[in-house]
């Protein structure tokens, strides 16, 4: 039950939430609502500061509000607003509250309205439950389900009540509880956020190396967020002046910008793929790609990118020996002697896709993906990357020792050969 003078040493415009569901705790659903509440309310300066996931268990649900009440003045819950018995959200936060649970006639009217329209002669007994709502919240509507968002509030502490389903959630975060929060909340505290996006340098390293313009950066917080071998350095400040904490971030953001410039592919919301893209168009060049271990993969990055049809000419995917030399034209006798996984077999892969495609830069990936298939020689994780442009092919041996999962070998490779192309064009000497 909440208690009075609970506010007295929370922080405002922080959060707590609570997601609900036995699918979640039993590992049988990912949780990505608290995500994505977390990143929408990142964005209008209110902090999560505590994730609670808990089954459809009363108990369970009131020891994580009592909790929440605890920390932060808004509560956000997730799932168990539908009309069967493990949906006890609803009831659980109306004892909670201390309220008792009323019926809204106009909800009722909504929901009737929803069953008729879905071809439905009478609202199932069920739904009922969706209409009712602790008394003294509010209703916040819910266009693309049937269990409407319920508002509560009291001795300081704001509650949302969500629906679990992520597509309706989603709908009323951005529809009411954000536009409510933006309103509503003192937010004398705003926040700004960068991010630089790095490749080919691995999280500790990229920590070490860009530590001294690290050592007076006042209230900004540094996160490294490693994603599929690449890695985004997000700096947030929360603070009261706009101007100055642009300031500060875009000082910072040149700082480290000085002192790994290759090793940045974009700020924001660039990609690598579409800065590789840009590089393409703005030179006028086109590419394309022989492929082995990544299996279409880095064709795949490369047209992911809208208008990526005027650059990238052709990808072939050879997955088999035959397959490099009879499309590629890769030498039987190059094959037998150093092995598909070679560097020669790299060379040539590169160099046949560009001649056959007739593009000006041609990329080649061979490697041992795993698990299975490596031996002391030619290792798991083992992979060349192939360029061929006019000036020459050049090859790149990529050796990776951690995390060997198959997937993530591929995506690596991919990654890396992209980052081998954008170095190639950023290069003033050749383009
Ligand atoms: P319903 O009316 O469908 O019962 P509800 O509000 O009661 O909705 P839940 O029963 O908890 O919500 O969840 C409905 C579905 O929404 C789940 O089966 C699951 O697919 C999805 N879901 C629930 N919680 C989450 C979550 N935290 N992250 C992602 N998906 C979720
Ligand atoms: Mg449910």
């Amino acid at each position: 039950m909440l208690s009075d003078n609970i506010m007295d040493d929370i922080k405002q415009n922080t959060a707590v939430l609570i997601m609900t569901g036995n699918e979640i705790v039993s590992g049988k659903n990912i949780d990505t609502n608290s995500n994505y509440i977390a990143n929408e309310l990142f964005r209008i300066g209110v902090r999560t500061i505590r994730i609670i996931a808990v089954p459809d268990d009363k108990e369970a649900i009131h020891s994580a509000l009592e909790e929440a009440a605890k920390l932060a003045p808004i509560i956000i819950t997730s799932g168990g607003l539908g009309p069967t018995t493990d949906d006890i959200t609803r009831e659980s936060v109306a004892e909670f509250f201390g309220r008792k649970l009323i019926l809204d006639n106009d909800q009722l009217k909504i929901l009737e309205r929803k069953f008729r329209n879905a071809g439905y002669s009478k609202m199932p007994e069920n739904n009922l439950s969706q209409a009712m709502r602790p008394e003294g919240s509010e209703v916040f509507p819910n266009p693309r389900g049937s269990a409407p968002c319920i508002f509560v509030e009291s001795k300081g502490i704001r509650a949302f009540l969500l629906p679990g389903v992520p597509m309706e959630l989603k709908g009323i975060m951005t529809d009411s509880v954000i536009p409510y929060l933006k309103e509503n909340i003192d937010t004398n505290e705003s926040v700004f956020s960068r991010t630089i996006r790095v490749v080919g340098i691995g999280e500790s390293k990229l920590a070490d190396t860009i530590k001294p313009v690290l050592d007076d950066t006042g209230d900004i917080e540094i996160a490294y967020l490693p994603k599929d071998s690449l890695v985004d350095i997000r700096l947030t400040a929360f603070g009261e002046s706009e101007i100055c904490m642009k300031e500060n971030i875009n000082k910072l953001v040149e700082g480290i910008s000085n002192i790994i410039p290759d090793k940045i592919y974009g700020y924001d919301t660039d990609t690598l793929e579409g800065v590789v893209g840009n590089l393409l168009l703005e030179k006028n060049l086109t590419v394309s790609t022989a492929e082995s271990c990544t299996g279409g993969l880095l064709g795949d990055r490369i047209t992911s990118v809208s208008g990526s049809s005027a650059y990238f000419m052709q990808g072939y995917v050879t997955y088999s020996n035959d397959a490099k030399m009879s499309l590629l034209g890769v030498d039987p006798e190059i094959i037998l002697k150093h092995g598909a996984v070679s560097e020669e077999t790299a060379v040539q892969m590169a160099d046949g896709a560009r001649e056959r495609s007739n593009s000006d830069i041609a990329l080649s990936v061979t490697g041992v993906a795993g698990p299975t298939g490596g031996t002391p020689d030619k290792p798991v994780g083992l992979v060349y990357m192939g360029l061929s442009d006019k000036h020459g092919t050049i090859v790149k041996k990529l050796m990776q020792r951690y995390g060997l999962e198959r997937q993530r070998i591929k995506l690596r490779s991919a990654y890396f050969t992209l980052n081998m192309i954008r170095l190639r064009l950023l290069d003033k000497d050749l383009y």
